[in-house]
């Protein structure tokens, strides 16, 4: 199978940042040549005018809670968690997960995102959906321990995790992870097999931490660490474990983050909405060269798996915080949501830029639109003005997933009218409660 896009200005996202005029040529799903092509091809993709970019990379997100998107909106955290999020999760069937997760790959598909890194419940579909819509990524399955198993004991769903990382362990686009859902919400024991599992399947070990600074203590109040100490003690502060938030971390733990190799999602856009206070240390993160990705996190505390939203809040929000707008700047900002990324999940040597011999993870932005007019430069422009819907085609692994209004691995129509019915079927008696 070969396929070539024609007449873009390619920003390859390469050591150098190259941005250069030039067809690409993909063969069996790897960036063949970067220049002329002129062989027949199977299809051809008229770019003109356009530019190219590796796909978007959400390193941290809970793709099926798109049925929740703007539930409950505007409550404290915790009241929001209590009142509506988790009653209306304590309802979800697979069949439920199933339809959000189809209503997500196709916002992420239509926004220019190529790779996932997930956390939820009912992993096996969420990964069984991503990989029928040709999305790259990692579905973490999600544990909680506390009133289930005492603070000691291993998390029960671990042979069933166990079962699952074995099921996707060579599937070329979507493997499984073990994501203990934080260090407030699950013990050693929980911990401790979760890196055993993720060092044994060669894959992640996903976990939020040092998201607010209520956590942050309640842990060194409950279990006499912080955080980040407690998962080092437990063998879970690794070169394969992604941490989600880190917007409550000291300059010492930044230097354990790099030291470590871990990865670090920064969800700026749901952080902001959740007031967690805390503004993740970039700069210090950066400068301690830690391998940083963003995230929207979950629809629910977002509210849009819109990276492009992401990279722009990114770049202010530092700004903002440090009294200084070089902080942050564009192209550091779209490094994170591309190469840095793919870093942060282990991938960085098959995606994050066009490279010849990576994977053809690939996004064509249309700028031809009043607000990407005029273009002095296009790297800003995908930071400080571009959106998802700019986006014109979107291609995981060679396979072109849309182009235009083709989608050709999704049908828009009946994931919208199923996400809206499994959303009221969900939140209907969980109002009806409330109001009782
Ligand atoms: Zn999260």
């Amino acid at each position: 199978m070969r396929l070539r896009i024609k007449g873009a200005k390619v920003l390859t996202q390469d050591e150098k940042r190259r941005i250069l005029d030039a067809d690409v040529l993909v063969e069996d799903g790897a960036i063949a040549r970067i220049g002329d092509v002129k062989e027949r091809v199977d299809e051809t993709i008229d770019a003109h005018g356009m530019w190219l970019m590796p796909g978007l990379v959400n390193a941290h997100t809970h793709l099926a809670m798109s049925l929740l998107r703007g539930y409950g909106d505007d409550l404290p955290l915790e009241e929001w968690l209590r009142s509506r999020i988790w009653p209306a999760e304590d309802r979800m069937k697979e069949e439920d997960i199933r339809a959000g997760t189809r209503l997500a790959a196709l916002e992420l598909i239509a926004g220019g995102t190529t790779t996932f890194n997930d956390m939820y419940f009912f992993e096996d579909a969420v990964a069984d959906e991503c990989a029928k819509a040709g999305l790259r990524g990692i579905a973490g399955w999600g544990m909680v321990d506390v009133g289930k198993v005492g603070p000691d004991e291993p998390n029960p769903r671990l042979p069933e995790i166990e079962r699952f990382l074995a099921k996707w362990k060579d599937h070329p686009l979507v493997r499984g992870a073990p994501a203990p859902h934080a260090v407030y919400t699950c013990g050693s024991a929980t911990y401790g097999r979760s890196a055993e599992l993720a060092k044994k399947f060669d894959t992640l070990l996903h976990t939020h931490a040092h998201e607010t600074r209520t956590e942050v203590y309640d842990v060194v109040k409950l279990k006499g660490v912080r955080p980040l100490t407690f998962l080092q003690a437990h063998g879970s502060l690794t070169d394969r474990t992604l941490l989600a938030h880190c917007g409550w971390v000291t300059k010492e733990e930044v230097r354990t983050i790099a030291a470590a190799g871990a990865g670090v999602a920064h969800c700026p856009v749901s952080n902001l909405k959740l007031a967690t206070g805390g503004t993740m240390p970039l700069p210090e993160l950066l400068a301690a060269r830690a391998h940083v990705g963003l995230g929207t996190d979950g629809p629910a505390s977002n509210n849009t798996l819109d990276l492009f939203e992401t990279m722009k809040f990114t770049a202010l929000v530092h700004k903002q915080a440090r009294w200084d707008a070089t902080v942050a700047s564009a192209q550091t900002v779209l490094d994170l949501a591309t190469r840095g990324g793919a870093a942060a999940l282990r991938l960085g040597d098959r995606v994050g830029s066009i490279e010849v011999g990576k994977r053809a993870d690939l996004v064509l932005v249309d700028p031809r639109s009043p607000r990407l007019t005029p273009v002095h430069d296009p790297v800003s422009h995908l930071v400080y003005a571009a959106r998802a819907e700019d986006v014109h085609a979107t291609i995981v692994d060679g396979k072109v997933l849309r182009l235009g209004d083709d989608y050709r691995t999704l049908q828009p129509e009946r994931i919208l009218a199923d996400a809206q019915k499994a959303a009221e079927r969900l939140t209907r008696p969980v109002e009806r409660a409330a109001k009782a």
